[in-house]
């Protein structure tokens, strides 16, 4: 699917809603540019999100945007999915989740990812699985937190060997986070779920829920989620240091792109 397909799907499914005839010819449109293979990035064994959640996928990350911008982005890392459904439930500019959002949410993280070729294991078991906040610690001035004990004590032995340039960029994420991050992801590969789980582990997959973290250069943005954060002298330090290890190493058997910048704690 290229982008202009997307986006009009997203669109006819925003304005129209649940428009049958409509998305079924985009549907049918989508499979052609598959056949074809017209999109260099997609193989015609990609999963995709399918026509009848495409109104649920749209309404959920606009609800969830929501609610991150009414508890704030370091308290969003960390809420738990109950939180989550109560503060939309209560918080008068944000609508409450229907069924249908909560099945399409339990789907996303109940379903086997193994089908879109992700083979990680499983780090949370309930959608329900609760951050507690007495087991974290928020890093000053990043909007993340740790796990208190060795991601914390690593992090900042870390920080004393390869100096103040090394910043976090990503901490604890809850269940809901990830959520977040996932259906983001989902977003910018054009409905391509396949294409998205190689970049990003599905909601219930994030070693990011039970003590991994990411780092990064200071000032480098973006880039210290690219391979060009193997070529910053702070990946070089961190290359030395006998105390880490990395998650996500070069083709990885979790099916996970490579990631120079997570740090496998536990
Ligand atoms: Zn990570």
């Amino acid at each position: 699917m290229n982008r202009r397909d997307f986006l009009d799907k997203i669109k006819t499914v925003t304005i129209i809603g649940l428009s049958y005839p409509t998305i079924s010819s985009a549907h049918s449109r989508i499979n052609d540019s598959i056949i074809t293979n017209s999109d260099k990035y997609t193989d015609h064994k990609d999963i995709f999100i399918p026509n009848d959640e495409m109104k649920d996928f749209i309404s959920v990350r606009r609800k969830l945007r929501q609610v991150q911008r009414y508890v704030g982005y370091g308290n969003f890392n960390i809420i738990s999915f109950d939180y989550m459904l109560k503060t939309a439930k209560y918080a008068s500019k944000i609508e409450q989740f229907s069924k249908e959002e909560i099945d399409f949410m339990e789907k996303t993280f109940y379903i086997n990812p193994s089908q879109y070729g992700f083979y990680g294991k499983k780090v949370s078991t309930k959608i329900t699985d609760a951050i507690n906040k007495k087991d974290v610690v928020k890093i000053p001035r990043t909007g993340h937190y740790l796990f208190k004990g060795k991601p914390e004590k690593t992090y900042y032995e870390m920080k004393k060997d390869i100096g103040d340039t090394m910043v976090l960029t990503s901490g604890v994420r809850s269940v809901v986070k990830q959520m977040k991050l996932y259906l983001d992801k989902v977003y910018r590969t054009e409905g391509n779920i396949t294409k998205a789980s190689k970049s990003l582990a599905p909601p219930a997959y994030t070693y990011h829920s039970n003590g991994d973290f990411d780092v990064g250069k200071k000032g480098f943005g973006y880039n210290n989620f690219t391979s060009r954060f193997a070529l910053t002298e702070e990946f070089y330090q961190m290359k030395k240091l006998k105390y880490i290890e990395m998650r996500y190493t070069i083709n990885n058997k979790d099916g996970v792109r490579y990631e120079p910048w997570h740090i496998k704690v536990i």
